[in-house]
């Protein structure tokens, strides 16, 4: 199984995603990380997914990443005593924290931090900021507020309140037992949403403590202001545009998606972009041609990854998306432009052993038009250094270690295989050289730039570059 592009799809699971035979369509239309979002379903359902890719993966041999979304500190209405209700524009109400149904006078909000960080004319928007109140007074129990933009509100729809700093803790409850759940059945990679300071993160990864790799999804402006603290503490990154675009004006997103990919290629943090990618496929077997500029643009920008959300979760035509995101990929990719656009955002190498050899794995690669940089390691750091270089071939990724290998499949232009550590010089080239055969990467007479740690078995850093003919 060889997928010949370096930008990778994640595919987010749901009702529409369910089956095994589903799974299998997704996986060979393009899929290469699956997300289980854990705003949604039961824990039995992510459960059998998680079963179902792993057989998959065994069948296939090659490893795939499960990364579970934990819904974090999301802000949500109670309940309607009759439904749905339709607000009007200049109508006043009030929000409390009496668990009682809501009615046309007032609305259960049953986050007290609400109250405390509340301030006169701030924002409260419901329901991705499609509906839109202004703050007039509030108190400790109660805020008023007039609509300002009218619409349709209903139980336990999502509510906003962009530029307030809310004292909550990172994670509820719910995401506590999830994530308890989650490592349980040996989820790869664990994302936090709304995540608000570098702390948040260093929090979660005590609590990991190792089993996954950590994401922070960027969706608070909050988490703006701590950019580059946010992105060391963290193993990637998700530009989570759904939140981020109801927090912040949705003009404010583009240029954020450009400097957050430009921070983690720095960092050398594998990035997301995700949301609304190709939303109108939900109900259509086509995208818009806005849409299918909106994915390239992404990965014109140098993003590890792009995402489907409800597109694949639920949408009518989940594997006519990742096909047609497969196919946009490859597009951009084999324009000359974007060659050119990462090599022009390549960032000088830091003052270490790996990233001295990454580049000049690079500039081998190229010099001598290789068939592929590969890479032995053990944590996958020196394989994300390589993958920082944005070499114009792909890097195998050898790792001995099975969790680095499934984590490895979400970063640009990876392709991981899990085998054992060489064992000396010689067996260093030979196995480089079977397994890049065996992938369909490297053809006979073809070159390979190999980088490696001596002494060899022992976990450290890369020190040693060689070039091996197939
Ligand atoms: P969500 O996160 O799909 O869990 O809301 C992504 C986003 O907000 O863009
Ligand atoms: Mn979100």
């Amino acid at each position: 199984m060889h997928r010949s592009r370096f930008t990778k799809i994640v595919a987010t699971l749901g009702p529409a995603s369910a089956t095994t035979e589903r799974l299998r369509t997704l996986f060979e239309a393009g899929a290469d990380v699956f997300r289980l979002n854990f705003s949604h379903g039961q824990h039995e359902d992510h459960r059998k997914r998680v079963q179902q890719l792993r057989a998959l993966e065994k069948e296939y041999k090659h490893p795939i990443a499960i990364l579970m979304d934990l819904q974090g500190p999301k802000l949500r209405l109670g309940t309607f005593a009759k439904g749905p209700m339709e607000l009007k524009k200049g109508q006043r109400l009030r929000f409390d924290m009496d668990p009682a149904p809501g009615t046309a006078k007032r609305i259960p909000l049953l986050h007290p931090e609400i109250f405390k960080a509340a301030k006169p004319d701030g924002l409260l928007l419901i329901d991705d900021g499609k509906v839109r109140l202004r703050i007039v007074e509030h108190d400790a129990e109660t805020i008023d507020t007039v609509v300002e933009v009218a619409g349709p509100i209903s139980d336990r729809k999502g509510v906003n309140l962009p530029n307030l700093v809310l004292p909550m803790s990172p994670m509820t409850p719910k995401d506590h037992k999830d994530l308890v759940f989650g490592l349980s059945l040996g989820v790869d990679w664990v994302a936090l949403s709304f995540v608000q300071h570098a702390n948040d993160i260093a929090e979660l990864k005590k609590l990991v403590a190792g089993r996954a790799a950590v994401m922070a999804k960027l969706e608070k402006p909050q988490a703006i202001e701590h950019l580059d603290e946010i992105i060391e503490q963290s193993d990637g990154i998700m530009v989570a545009r759904g939140d981020l675009g109801v927090e912040m004006p949705p003009e404010a997103v583009p240029p954020l998606q450009k400097r957050i990919l430009a921070a983690c290629r720095v960092a050398g943090r594998p990035a997301i972009v995700a949301t609304q990618m190709l939303d109108s496929m939900v109900h259509s077997p086509t995208p818009t041609r806005a849409e299918v500029s909106d994915v390239a643009t992404a990965v014109y920008d140098g993003t590890d990854a792009v995402m489907l959300s409800a597109e694949s979760a639920s949408g009518d035509y989940p594997v006519e998306a990742v096909t047609i995101m497969d196919r946009i990929l490859k597009s951009v990719e084999g324009d000359p432009l974007y060659r050119r656009l990462m090599d022009a955002s390549r960032r000088e190498p830091e003052a270490t052993t790996a990233d001295a050899i990454s580049a000049a794995a690079r500039q081998c690669a190229h010099t001598l038009s290789a068939a592929a940089i590969v890479t032995y390691t053990n944590t996958g750091s020196t394989t994300l250094r390589a993958a920082r270089e944005r070499p114009d071939v792909r890097i195998l990724c050898l790792t001995p270690n099975h969790d680095t290998a499934r984590r490895m499949t979400l970063t640009w232009g990876v392709l991981p295989v899990q085998t054992e550590d060489a064992h000396n010089f010689a067996d260093m080239v030979q196995r480089a050289v079977r397994i890049a055969r065996q992938q369909g990467i490297a053809q006979e007479g073809e070159r390979l730039v190999v980088t490696a740690g001596v002494p060899f078995g022992t976990p450290g850093a890369t020190n040693i570059l060689r070039i091996a003919y197939v």
